[in-house]
């Protein structure tokens, strides 16, 4: 798409594509009393997805804490020293996501560089305590990037996750400033570990768009997360948490949302979603049934 063809909508105001769809406080209400003090990214990230997520029910739950030893420019967690982990947690998480009928739960976590194995061994926990729990529920888990650590890979894979997930977040030119103690390469390099080690589970990545890349570097991304072996994928909308974080740069629109998928789809992504309110998590069953 040429610069011609870019709506003049200032960062500063919000286009009237971005409006959060209502959420349901019928669900919210039901559901919220059996989370106790787990907590949902849906909450906290007040995404605008949340009611037709939980409606159809799909979760997704954030273990290790609320604090994170990074400080990514575009990310509203509290960065400083961890607590040490919850031995109960998986227990808890199964119940939850049980109280709850989830179909699809998905696990994320803050980055853990504090401990030896990034906290692969508890989301491996968490894994098997729902399959225990909730035998047909599908379970995906967004994992941080265990510093490009193969062996921690394989012990998140060896519980069996439905969906590998790994979020490159931005383009290459962007890492550096957009996820300062991150490396697009190790990124790359953990998806094709997931993908080589495990190639039945798929794996799943995703970017945000209006952080200042260009359209083509959009491109480039999709062409390396395909040749990692990545095969679901997710591009929404990056949203300012605060005054503190990185400025948004530009409104994507949705017909260029359209156009990012239509390019990935003939890249031979098997599944996408592209849209201004695209989460990570966003019709995330669905592409497994499709
Ligand atoms: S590593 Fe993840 S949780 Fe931590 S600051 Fe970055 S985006 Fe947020």
């Amino acid at each position: 798409m040429s610069d011609g063809e870019k709506p003049a909508i200032a960062p500063g105001e919000r286009p009237p594509w971005m409006r959060a769809r209502a959420i349901s406080f019928d669900i919210y209400d039901s559901m919220k009393h059996t989370l106790g003090s787990l907590h949902t990214v849906c909450e906290s990230a007040r995404c605008p997805n949340l009611g037709e997520c939980w409606k159809s029910g799909t979760a997704t739950f954030m273990i290790m804490g609320d604090i994170c030893t990074r400080s990514c420019k575009f990310c509203a967690i509290s960065t400083g020293r961890p607590r040490p982990l919850d031995p109960d947690e998986p227990a808890r998480l199964a119940e939850a996501a049980r109280e709850m009928k989830l179909r699809h739960v998905v696990i994320t976590s803050v980055t853990r560089d504090d401990l030896a194995d990034g906290g692969a061994a508890h989301f491996a926990e968490c894994i098997r305590a729902l399959r225990q729990t909730m035998p047909t529920a599908t379970i995906e888990v967004l994992t941080p990037d265990f510093e490009g650590s193969r062996e921690a890979v394989a012990a998140v894979l060896a519980a069996g996750p439905d969906v590998f997930n790994h979020n490159v977040e931005t383009v290459r030119r962007l890492t550096e400033p957009v996820r300062i103690q991150a490396r697009y390469d190790r990124s790359l390099q953990v998806l094709r570990a997931a993908s080589e080690m495990a190639p039945s589970i798929p794996t799943k990545s995703g970017i945000m768009a209006g952080l200042g890349e260009s359209d083509g570097e959009v491109i480039e991304t999709l062409r390396d997360l395909r040749a990692a072996g990545v095969s679901f994928l997710t591009i929404g909308q990056y949203m300012r948490p605060s005054a503190n974080h990185l400025p948004i740069e530009r409104w994507v629109t949705p017909d260029e949302f359209g156009w990012f998928k239509e390019r990935a789809l003939e890249m031979g992504f098997r599944h996408v979603e592209s849209g201004p309110l695209v989460r990570s998590s966003y019709h995330a069953a669905q592409a497994l049934s499709g």
